[in-house]
């Protein structure tokens, strides 16, 4: 837990030994600078983009993850914006995923990383969804894991798997 305390990026990155990742505090800093300086306030506005917010669906899917998800999604939604689909599943929607065809879930419940409380796992997808566009769910990816990389949070992406899972992301 240390490495998500503000401020602590520094002592966790001495400590747990990840040379290669920024610190937290630089990394907050950066963004601070990105995100609240006038001038991209401006242009956020100009160009109507950015901060985009999380659906009520979203928010709920989300609370139902893993405090490093959960860190990680928030910082993501700031710079693109997407859904998050779903985090925990009960048994009735884990075994429903394994038998929807074609199937969503390889796994009969309780061995998906979906199935722990606080879940391990968590399906986003851009906004506005459109299953059918690789690109889109690259984009994102490539925001997720450089975020998680920023945090020294293993994660590991499903669309980087032989069968192929873009939507998913779980923790190592
Ligand atoms: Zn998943």
């Amino acid at each position: 837990m240390t490495i998500l305390s503000p401020g602590s990026g520094g002592s966790a990155r001495k400590t747990i030994g990840f040379g290669r990742c920024a610190s937290y505090a630089s990394q907050k800093r950066k963004h601070d600078v990105a995100t609240k300086s006038p001038a991209s306030i401006r242009l956020m506005k100009d160009v109507n983009i950015a901060p985009f917010k999380f659906s009520s669906h979203s928010l709920k899917e989300l609370n139902t993850c893993d405090a490093r998800l959960r860190e990680i999604m928030k910082r993501a939604i700031k710079v693109y914006d997407f859904s998050v689909i779903c985090g925990f599943r009960d048994e009735t929607a884990q075994n429903y995923a394994y038998d929807h065809k074609p199937q969503l879930s390889k796994f009969k419940w309780p061995n998906s990383k979906h199935n722990r409380q606080p879940s391990l796992a968590v399906d986003v997808a851009p906004y506005p969804i459109n299953w059918d566009d690789p690109v889109k769910f690259t984009e994102l990816a490539i925001v997720i894991k450089s975020i998680a990389n920023d945090l020294c949070i293993p994660l590991i992406w499903g669309g980087e798997w032989r069968s192929v899972d873009m939507p998913h992301y779980e923790l190592k």
